[in-house]
């Protein structure tokens, strides 16, 4: 778990070789004149913040470098950044240190320079383990890609590997997911992270089924797909921690569990999102105003919040409540709690002990109403 003295660094890489149907994130296609423009500007980013002290000299616990794909950057560029921030911010020596790789492009040579650097936890897009799974979601690949890429990252030194998975991707059956689930056990990861896919406004997948050439994901599926993979993955004795995360004993993600637990966290490259001291704030999602600003010696900040202590408190508990173990039942403000939580309970959507309140399967698939509910 974390403590109250953890604080992370995240940094976001908006790059990656071509844009998936179902993805939403803020990046563009990688060109190398655009990643000079960012790196140079993300080494002006933690210069300033280095100069204005934001974190306090407190020691970083985590670093998680994700996008877009940050293996977009050149291993060595990547490396790199890593000295620049243990340069500029105390890093603790245990410190978990994760980089995002898409499992096509990236080689031994590339693991070996990350892995030297000291990055500790590769995360592969892994999707699906069944190519037909991949042309309706525009997911460049193949199967065999993952298989490599598991194989030279652990070959590399590398044995805390996550691998991310969707569910009720068009067309795929219940039969093809549990392949699925069966095929990516056999490269043994430390961690899994299972999403159902969503279909986000704006992207290629909302307008292809909008034209009726891809069907809208089942939710129903989806259901009994997440029950599947919660059965099989448990019983490989990856254990489900957070509604879309599964982990071996002492993998869980330590940067996520800082969200999830109300951690502080610095974010830096356009898009970032960061909370510190009770403010969340982001970081101008647009390359050009992301490097204007730099280059003017001015932050790129935007949307700064700071949260009252209500606000805080709300945050604590509809995050909170992703985690599988809930949260204590202090953090149900009181006046409120009696009446909704037997309510809940009766409806079967909560647990709840002498301590601590969690959701039960139900619960999971309504997680945000149930703590909106509860507040
Ligand atoms: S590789 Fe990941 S970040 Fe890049 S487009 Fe696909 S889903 Fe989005």
């Amino acid at each position: 778990m974390t403590s109250s003295s953890d604080i992370g660094l995240y940094v976001h890489i908006p790059f990656c070789r071509r844009r998936c149907h179902f993805c939403a994130f803020y990046l563009e296609i990688a060109q190398p004149d655009r990643i000079a423009q960012f790196h140079s500007a993300l080494i002006q980013e933690m210069a300033l913040h280095g100069q204005h002290n934001f974190l306090k000299g407190r020691t970083l616990q985590s670093i998680y470098l994700g996008g877009g794909t940050p293996t977009a950057l050149p291993a060595d560029q990547l490396a790199s950044l890593l000295r620049q921030i243990r340069a500029t911010w105390p890093t603790s020596p245990t410190a978990e240190i994760t980089v995002e790789a898409h499992p096509s492009y990236i080689t031994v040579e590339d693991l070996r320079v990350l892995v030297e650097a000291g990055f500790n936890r590769i995360s592969f897009g892994a999707e699906s383990m069944n190519e037909t799974d991949f042309a309706p979601i525009g997911r460049y690949g193949q199967v065999q890609d993952t298989q490599r890429a598991v194989r030279v990252a652990r070959d590399a030194g590398l044995s805390n590997i996550n691998l991310d998975l969707m569910y009720g991707l068009p067309g795929q059956s219940f039969q093809g997911w549990l392949t699925t689930l069966d095929s990516l056990l056999t490269l043994e990861p430390s961690h899994v992270s299972c999403y159902a896919l969503t279909v986000e406004d704006g992207t290629r997948l909302a307008q292809d089924i909008a034209r009726n050439l891809v069907v809208r994901p089942d939710e129903l599926l989806q259901i009994d797909m997440e029950s599947a993979a919660e059965r099989i993955l448990t019983e490989a004795g990856l254990s489900r921690y957070e509604i879309s995360n599964y982990a071996k004993p002492t993998y869980p993600c330590r940067h996520n569990l800082l969200y999830w637990t109300g951690g502080e966290y610095l974010g830096l490259g356009p898009s970032a999102q960061s909370y510190l001291d009770g403010t969340r704030f982001g970081k101008v999602a647009d390359l050009e105003a992301y490097s204007t600003c730099l280059n003017d010696n001015r932050l790129p900040m935007t949307d700064r919040t700071t949260l009252s202590p209500s606000e805080q408190q709300r945050d604590a508990l509809v995050f909170g409540l992703r985690l599988l173990h809930g949260v204590p039942l202090q953090a149900i403000t009181a006046a409120e709690r009696d009446a909704e939580i037997n309510g809940l309970y009766a409806q079967g959507f909560l647990e709840i002990d002498q301590e601590r309140v969690w959701l039960t399967p139900l619960g999971r698939r309504y997680a945000d109403s149930v703590a909106e509910r509860l507040f």
